[in-house]
């Protein structure tokens, strides 16, 4: 019963309409660096899934910045809802090496900023929800598709909807994990050491205070005790806890004793750890300096915490009903499953913490392909990808 509903929808499916989409979306410049990154792609988007025939909504969430909600099927189970989420915005298209609007599809895979992430899962939900409707066949509960703003930044569009709705019992994130089934994230943190030193003339060292050899002492401290312990931490979902120095910048020139340095770390967390503990890790590391040498003077900042915003984990438990769909799905589809966790952050974690919807991640491409010179995402797995998203609709919103 329930293989015969997915072989009807599975027939309605229309491959070259969604890569035409795919190709639209990328056509359509939604960066960051635009005056209103998503203006543009929102309007489209909304008129192409009203002309598919859905209730869509277009949702104003910040200013002019506004998400995409279309649905299928009654509102009447909640049990039997299932929400498919993807983000309308880009990174920059500073640097890349192909045309970041073009869209065209050479050897099997699509090229343009947002091909992987993530425009091509964008097509690939609204295909899916296309194919659904077309078929006919009659659902239980609702399926949603929503385009959100601001992902890549300050997640505004998925903070939206955990705060005002729609709220579902599940959710699939579209960013691309090569149709594996990634049920978990790390949290993320930004720290920043600001070290105050003393500028003087490089040939009287002693009237000043190096800040870059005081921040060498930190750094030492860090790599040789700090970080070791964080790499040995492990959680079963979201993967093992990190911390990377990205970016140091300090004094102004070989002959002065250098008076500032900067370094600016990055940090994911694990569900048994917190924002808070990772900052004070670096406290105290700078505490126990202090001790032993007086002259140091350094500050622990968070960065971008002007918002007060965090990037938490994302969990979804392996025995999550959700998590045995796409297995059962990716079977059908493709003829493997694999589970692990997502490696960068994802909208997914604030559906799940403050919306209180079990959330997956699984998408089309690869991540490396993301925010890269050359982003690309292979066809065969949007359509791939639709097609797990179609039989997921049909068990969880299907008629039993
Ligand atoms: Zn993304």
């Amino acid at each position: 019963m329930f293989i015969d509903s997915y072989q009807k929808a599975l027939a309605c499916l229309e491959e070259e309409k969604i890569i035409n989409l795919t190709s639209k979306l990328i056509s359509i410049p939604s960066y960051h660096g635009l005056e209103v990154p998503e203006k543009e792609i929102s309007a489209y988007f909304y008129q192409y899934l009203v002309g598919e025939g859905f209730e869509t909504e277009l949702i104003p969430v910040a200013g002019e910045r506004k998400n995409v909600i279309s649905w299928h099927g009654p509102a009447s189970n909640n049990e039997k809802t299932l929400m498919l989420e993807g983000h309308m915005d880009t990174v920059d298209v500073k640097n890349m090496a192909v045309d970041p609007f073009s869209g065209k599809v050479v050897n099997g895979n699509i090229y343009g900023r947002g091909a992987v992430d993530m425009k091509g899962a964008l097509a690939a939900m609204a295909g899916a929800l296309s194919a659904v409707k077309k078929s006919g066949i009659p659902l239980d509960g609702r399926v949603y598709l929503a385009g959100v703003i601001d992902e890549e930044r300050n997640y505004r569009g998925a903070d939206y909807i955990a705060k005002n709705g729609p709220i579902t019992r599940y959710a699939i994130v579209g960013e691309p994990t090569e149709l594996e089934i990634h049920n978990g994230h790390r949290g993320l943190i930004w720290i920043e050491v600001k070290v105050k030193g003393k500028y003087a003339h490089g040939g009287t060292p002693e009237k000043g205070i190096n800040a870059i050899e005081k921040i060498s002492a930190i750094i030492e401290e860090i790599s040789t005790k700090l970080k070791p312990q964080i790499m040995k931490k492990n959680h079963p979902i979201t993967g093992p806890s990190n911390l990377n120095l990205g970016f140091i910048k300090g004094g102004t020139q070989p002959s002065t004793v250098a008076g500032e340095c900067v370094l600016q770390m990055d940090r994911r967390w694990l569900p048994d750890e917190s924002q808070e503990e990772a900052v004070r890790e670096i406290e105290a590391i700078i505490t126990n300096l202090k001790e032993k040498d007086p002259e140091l003077d350094a500050e622990v900042t968070v960065m971008d915490d002007n918002m007060g915003i965090q990037f938490p984990p994302l969990v979804c438990e392996e025995s999550s009903p959700l998590v045995n769909i796409l297995k059962e799905a990716s079977d059908e589809v493709i003829n493997r499953h694999k589970t692990s966790y997502f490696p960068a952050w994802t909208d997914g974690s604030i559906l799940s913490r403050d919306g209180g919807i079990e959330t997956v991640v699984l998408g089309p491409g690869h991540l490396s392909s993301a925010h890269s010179e050359e982003e690309y995402c292979p066809v065969e797995e949007i359509i791939n990808a639709c097609k797990i998203y179609i039989y997921s609709i049909i068990k969880i919103c299907g008629k039993d």
